[in-house]
């Protein structure tokens, strides 16, 4: 796997028990991942030679994040390297404006959308579809960094010009009245093989993922339809692995957001919440082996991410006291804290959606914030 992120330590982890020996491309000794598994070359993704040698070593080359040359990954697979997801699915996915494009020609419904090149050309979409309107970078954004919700030609300006600076391609796109959000994990064998994980609603609040519920709370011919879409994107790209379809549900409908051909954070509440995690059947799909069950073993799921805080709270030091509570699991990815910086998650799994969901942020918040301070408030 290339990268060592707290996704490849949790697929590491699954990858003990099936007994794979999961080797890891990690830019730092102290990457989340890096720090656990007993396998790690040390490299930079962007370079070619230290790719090539990592995927030389490996039956089959996987990736914890998209920010990978795909003209490097497109080379090692004319000289027969095994790369999955393809060079070609994770150029889609790490270009905004190609899923866009992409989408959209398959029929698949997307928000009103534009790659620009300046000013006048943002102003005119802008007008066609109204204030405020969404900036984007076309590559490199993630957890809301470089997404920007434009009040009106002020902020447009300032963002063309701060864009052109640095070098940033923008996307603008019409703002979604956004009733809920949405993602379907999917995870898809080189055959065509492919399993839905049960649709989930994701809780984001400046760009970041804080919660899960599942059952997502939509109507069952909504979430019906939400896996027919995410089952019908990952054959239309031909995606080998997991994908997770980010929607947004507005005016009762689903558009797509993002596609992710990697584990995601929309998918951990798999990992005690359904029968085979995402994590392992990311495994299973890249060795081409058959897929676990995704059946949920709840009724209720909730899932709530730990945010490093403004306090600078060890979350390992809070473990003693947050576990009184027997029923939370609770995953830590062995990173320094640091504010908004996504340490760990929680999940509970429970009878009903409210309580799962109260006792996993009570167990989130009590991971970043000492009990003296939470005594005081
Ligand atoms: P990233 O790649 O950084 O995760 P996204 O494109 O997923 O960025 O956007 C992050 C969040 O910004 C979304 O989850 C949503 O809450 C909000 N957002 C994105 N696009 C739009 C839009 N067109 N209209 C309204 N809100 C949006």
């Amino acid at each position: 796997m290339v990268g060592a992120g707290q996704l490849a330590r949790m697929t590491y982890q699954a990858g003990i028990s099936l007994g794979i020996s999961l080797k890891l491309l990690a830019e730092r000794p102290d990457d989340g991942a890096a720090l656990v598994a007993s396998d790690v070359e040390l490299g930079s993704p962007d370079s070619y030679d230290a790719l090539s040698s990592f995927a030389s070593s490996c039956d089959v080359t996987t990736f914890d994040h998209e920010l990978v040359n795909a003209e490097h990954l497109r080379s090692l697979e004319r000289d027969g390297h095994c790369i999955r997801p393809s060079a070609d699915v994770v150029a889609l996915v790490q270009n905004k404006r190609s899923m866009r494009e992409r989408l959209d020609r398959l029929g698949f419904p997307v928000p009103p959308y534009r790659a620009v090149s300046g000013l006048a050309e943002l102003l005119a979409f802008a007008e066609r579809h109204g204030w405020p309107t969404v900036g984007k970078s076309i590559r490199g954004g993630y957890d809301g960094r470089g997404v920007w919700v434009l009040e009106g030609p002020d902020a447009a300006e300032s963002l063309v010009q701060t864009a052109s600076g640095a070098g940033i391609d923008l996307l603008v796109e019409a703002f979604v009245p956004i009733e809920r959000e949405l993602a379907i994990v999917v995870a898809r064998r080189p055959g065509g093989q492919a399993v839905a994980y049960p649709l989930v609603e994701t809780v984001q609040r400046n760009g970041i993922c804080h919660e899960l519920l599942v059952p997502a709370r939509v109507s069952p011919v909504l979430a019906e339809q939400a896996r027919d879409l995410g089952l019908a994107i990952a054959e239309a790209i031909g995606v080998v692995g997991i994908l997770a379809v980010e929607l947004f549900v507005a005016k009762g409908r689903l558009l797509v957001n993002e596609l992710a051909a990697r584990p995601h954070n929309s998918g951990h509440f798999s990992i005690e919440g359904c029968q085979t995690s995402q994590f392992e059947n990311h495994l299973r799909a890249v060795l081409d082996w058959p897929l676990g069950s995704t059946d949920l073993l709840a009724q209720a799921v909730a899932t709530v991410n730990v945010l490093g805080g403004t306090e600078s709270v060890e979350p390992l030091d809070q473990l003693p006291e947050v576990l009184s509570d027997p029923g939370v699991r609770i995953h830590l990815y062995g990173k320094q804290a640091r504010p908004g910086r996504k340490l760990g998650h929680v999940t509970v799994l429970a009878a009903d959606l409210e309580s799962a969901l109260s006792r996993a942020r009570r167990t989130a918040a009590g991971l970043v914030r000492s009990s003296a301070v939470e005594v005081a408030s």
